[in-house]
């Protein structure tokens, strides 16, 4: 049976995961694999290395210190459309500089010249993603205060279960470029958990049957949460140990079930993979 065949039809020689047992058993059957998931990647990356991607991790989504953190953040979504977000964390610190801080008094300063000028700089040169920038700073500032300043007047009669859907739709429309998942994205990042569930961490619940296929992407983040809470641990943490398990761990799209140290307690391992 090859890898993708397996991955479709559970290995039904180990026990099913049944999720009926209830959140508890889940979050301490969660808390078991993410730690055997740390071991794995403290082992490949070295452990100062595997803490600091996880720092990195947290703090691009920790709640934001200041307005102008806000609106760097919400650009940075812009800038990854199409690119993915590893490419922004690279130019960074040439972005930051390029876009004064992303105080958004500034970026909504800029003229067309400095978006020739800044197509000459070394950032991400997209005119039409520079000029999506300035006119969301503009948007921003109509909000005394900041938009960000805000948010959690707008968040008040929202529902984190389900997902923020009304502070969701909010964003989409304040701002330009930015589609459902752009604003979901951008909430993630402003410290609302459940807005978004990264793609990889949801693969990798999914094949231990931590959460099922169709569950909604709000539900998983709150698995991810009663995980983090038998664990001590930050949710985000959690998050990103296991975002790093599907992107340069054993649990890749193709995943490698027979390197995974989680094989004999996962659902979906293939003696191929
Ligand atoms: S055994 Fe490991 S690599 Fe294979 S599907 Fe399960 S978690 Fe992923």
């Amino acid at each position: 049976m090859s890898a993708s065949a397996a991955l479709k039809e559970p290995n039904v020689s180990r026990p099913a995961v049944r999720r009926r047992k209830g959140p508890g058993a889940v979050a301490r059957r969660g808390a078991s694999l993410v730690r055997a998931i740390d071991l794995a990647l403290d082992g490949q990356l070295g452990a100062d290395e595997y803490a600091a991607r996880l720092r990195r991790y947290v703090a691009d989504h920790d709640a934001p210190s200041t307005d102008a953190v806000a609106f760097g953040r919400l650009c940075e979504v812009i800038f990854a459309q199409g690119i993915g977000f590893a490419i922004v964390a690279r130019k960074r610190e040439e972005l930051a500089s390029a876009f004064g801080g992303f105080a958004p008094a500034a970026v909504a300063a800029l003229t067309d010249a400095d978006v020739h000028r800044l197509m000459g700089e070394p950032i991400i040169r997209n005119g039409a993603k520079i000029r999506a920038c300035i006119e969301n700073a503009r948007r921003w500032n109509l909000v005394s205060g900041g938009y960000f300043s805000g948010i959690a007047r707008m968040a008040a009669d929202d529902d984190h279960a389900s997902g923020w859907p009304a502070l969701a739709a909010r964003v989409r429309t304040d701002f330009v470029r930015l589609n459902e998942t752009g604003a979901r994205q951008t909430l993630k990042r402003w410290g609302f958990f459940t807005a978004f569930g990264h793609p990889g961490t949801r693969r990798v619940f999914e094949r231990l049957g931590l959460i099922e296929a169709g569950e909604s992407p709000a539900a998983g983040q709150l698995v991810v949460g009663s995980i983090a809470r038998a664990l001590s641990r930050d949710p985000y943490a959690v998050e990103g140990a296991c975002a790093l398990f599907a992107a340069i761990g054993a649990c890749r799209p193709q995943p490698r079930c027979t390197q995974c140290p989680l094989s004999d307690r996962c659902p979906h391992a293939s003696a191929d993979g």
